[in-house]
């Protein structure tokens, strides 16, 4: 399933409408270029359980290697790919390459681990993403319950109504759906009320100051036990140090991503990692 195909087919109608006012059309074209031309990759991290320390899902996170400027985060193009509407296509490859990469993990007898993709906003809107979501598994072959959706809050709050009728889709298919950057905004208490979440993602920004700040202490804690009480699983982000790692245990949360284990990696150093612990 090649990223061209999909730029053929659904890049046609962005094309028509041009960059918005303000983008350098370049910049546009660039990405297109990008999604279109195999310049896009995925690494992958993993997310222990903080108990066993065994990985139980790793996070696939695009990266894009810029022919002139070399490697660009994703925090410089992916805002650029919401704004254009590439978001689409370029989601769709994501997915699908993730969902290609836990098949080819899965055929190679290691122990199945959740694959996490993250999605945005405009492709959450898009009415036909649970079909797009359905055919990538069917294409790999791939139990739903492997496939984990993140979303940030202000991607369900956009349309409140709309992405309730979505999650109910993805959750009849059988994938599970996180609450990404739990902490990091206005409105999350509203949004873990309103739509049906299996695990909150807490952000990185309060796992950051643990455990020597009282402040820090109090919230993460709190957070930990609304997950539990909403009956959601709940996985610290941005986990560094020991320190942070022993909190999180008696804290009783259950699984943890960071440096601390690892940064996110190409996909043969992430085959090595799940070797590791499959022998
Ligand atoms: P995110 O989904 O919250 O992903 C976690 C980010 O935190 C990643 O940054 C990761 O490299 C970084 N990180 C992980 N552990 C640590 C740590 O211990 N310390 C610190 N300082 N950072 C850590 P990255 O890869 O630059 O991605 C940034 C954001 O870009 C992601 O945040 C996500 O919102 C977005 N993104 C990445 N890939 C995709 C994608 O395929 N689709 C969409 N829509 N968004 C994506
Ligand atoms: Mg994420
Ligand atoms: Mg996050
Ligand atoms: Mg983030």
């Amino acid at each position: 399933y090649r990223a061209k195909q999909l730029g053929r087919n659904t890049l046609q109608h962005h094309d028509g409408d041009g960059a918005p006012l303000g983008m350098p059309l370049g910049e546009h074209e660039e990405l297109h270029q990008a999604i279109t031309g195999d310049q896009l990759f995925l690494e992958y991290q993993p997310q222990v359980d903080v108990a066993t320390g065994r990985i139980t899902g790793i996070e696939a996170l695009v990266r894009w290697n810029h022919p002139a400027k070399g490697r660009v985060p994703p925090v410089n193009f992916i805002p650029l790919a919401e704004e254009t509407g590439l978001i689409v296509p370029l989601g769709l490859w994501v997915l699908n390459e993730a969902c290609r990469q836990a098949r080819a993990w899965q055929d190679m007898g290691l122990a199945p681990v959740t694959i996490a993709v993250n999605v945005s906003a405009k492709q959450f809107a898009d009415p036909d993403f649970a079909s797009h979501v359905a055919e990538a598994l069917e294409r790999h072959r791939l139990q739903s319950h492997w496939l984990e959706l993140e979303v940030t809050e202000s991607v369900v709050m956009q349309d409140a109504e709309r992405a309730l009728a979505m999650m109910e889709s993805l959750r009849a298919i059988g994938v599970r759906l996180s609450i990404d950057d739990f902490g990091s905004g206005y409105s999350s208490l509203a949004a873990l009320k309103t739509f049906p979440f299996d695990r909150l993602k807490m952000d990185r920004s309060l796992v950051e100051a643990l455990p020597g700040d009282k402040t820090a202490v109090a919230i993460a804690s709190a957070v930990i036990s609304l997950a539990q009480t909403l009956k959601l699983s709940v996985l610290a982000e941005g986990v560094e140090t020991d320190a942070q790692m022993d909190f999180l245990r008696q804290a009783r949360c259950e699984e943890a991503q960071g440096y601390r284990f690892s940064r996110p990696v190409s996909p043969e150093a992430a085959t090595l990692l799940l070797q590791a612990q499959s022998i």
